[in-house]
């Protein structure tokens, strides 16, 4: 499917800097060493709920990622894809009596154009499930053929067992495997599994659920892990440099994605590194589906909110850390955004220099952008003292901004 427009990103002076983020399969600080090209993919939304503060604030953590590697002169090849059939996307659909390819098609459309004007960089590919399944049934079958897949009435299962690297992602034990896989779209519990962990990666066509044919799988529709890595291995292949998503995904969704890959391939690692995001609250909760306590960015944007002003609030806040989404943060992303438009609108002086140096640091450790916008505001807060009112260009300040946060002066 197609992605949205990407803005133009200006070119800055001078040299960006090697992004270091944290890990979590290493759980700690990496400098990531990319090639001329590097190389990410980022898990997109499963399209009945788009977009909300959540998936926005995960899709910025990844944006500034690509920025800064643009930034370092690399071309970067971004893949993301979008859960187009899978079990809540249906099961939505049965409750509210659409179709279900209409109510992906629709929010599909409004993920794009909320992207589009938080001004987030678009992927080179923005790949479907459902085109995904020509890819997917020979890779199943793959797994099956290398035994590390068994049957139950007709569902296919992949083994963990068949992955000796398997844990590694999330470095999670096993009652907390279990627990999330039961949380997180698993099935721990079914009886007639070898290891309840095992996840589903063919499910076989049930009445009145939407399939396609599986050739000698049968017929049916893919798991959701075996999505992303037929997708990531189609246009990155192994050893790609970032697997990015919401933390919610570490397990079991990137642990399962590395391991079917490794088998499939018999090589390792399907990521050198696993980057996640934290999860935005409202109201003392996670902000999900489930729990119905949702800010969508289409909502903020109807009632007149600055895109540049919900991308501000966004970066407020460590991409890693869990935070609460309140009026009292949009408000302060205004107030923020009034006080550097006012500032640009004077000529910069040698500060200008200073700050993007100060923004290049922060964002190169580990996507650093508190301190990022504190650099900026020190810089907005001199010239405010400084008292020029010069009607000047946009200059330094704007593109640093508009390069390095994606956000438009
Ligand atoms: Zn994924």
């Amino acid at each position: 499917m197609h992605a949205w427009p990407a803005s133009e990103v200006p070119v800055l002076p001078g040299q960006g800097r090697d992004l270091a983020l944290h890990d979590t399969s290493t759980g700690g600080r990496v400098t990531l060493t990319p090639g001329p090209v590097a190389r990410m993919y980022v898990c997109g939304i499963t399209p009945y709920d788009a977009t909300h503060l959540g998936h926005a604030a995960t899709y910025n953590a990844f944006d500034l990622v690509q920025r800064v590697w643009l930034d370092t002169g690399r071309q970067v090849q971004y893949i993301q894809n979008v859960t187009d059939v899978d079990d809540p996307l249906i099961a939505r659909a049965v409750e509210t009596g659409e179709d279900w390819a209409a109510l992906a098609e629709r929010e599909t459309a409004l993920f794009r154009d909320d992207m589009t004007a938080l001004r987030m960089l678009p992927p080179e590919h923005f790949v479907g499930a459902v085109e995904a399944i020509p890819w997917i049934v020979p890779m199943v079958e793959r797994l099956r053929d290398a035994g590390a897949t068994y049957e139950i009435e007709g569902d296919i299962y992949f083994s963990v067992s068949a992955d000796t690297h398997f844990g590694e992602v999330s470095r999670l034990d096993a009652e907390t495997m279990r627990l999330l896989s039961a949380e997180r779209g698993g099935d721990p519990d079914r009886p007639g599994k070898k290891n309840p962990l095992d996840p589903i990666v063919w499910v076989a066509a049930r009445e009145g659920d939407p399939h396609w044919d599986g050739g000698s799988l049968g017929p049916g529709r893919p798991g959701w892990h075996i999505e992303c890595v037929a997708i990531a291995l189609q246009y990155l292949g192994m050893g790609f440099d970032v697997q990015g998503g919401g933390s919610d995904l570490a397990f079991p969704h990137h642990e399962m994605g590395a391991s079917h890959a490794q088998v499939l391939t018999a090589e390792y690692p399907f990521a050198k590194s696993y980057v996640h995001a934290g999860m935005v609250g409202l109201d003392g909760e996670k902000m999900s589906k489930s729990k119905g306590n949702l800010v969508f960015v289409s909502k903020l944007r109807e009632d007149g909110v600055d895109p540049s002003a919900i991308r501000l609030a966004l970066l407020a806040h460590h991409y890693r850390s869990d935070w609460e989404y309140t009026d009292a943060v949009l408000q302060e992303a205004n107030a923020r955004l009034a006080r550097w438009r006012s500032a640009v609108s004077r000529p910069d002086g040698p500060a200008a220099e200073g700050m993007l140096d100060e923004v290049r640091t922060a964002l190169a450790d580990d996507l650093d952008t508190p301190a990022a916008l504190a650099a900026v505001d020190r810089w907005a807060a001199e010239q405010e003292a400084s008292g020029g009112s010069d009607t000047g260009a946009p200059g330094l300040v704007s593109r640093t901004v508009d390069a390095l946060l994606g956000v438009s002066l």
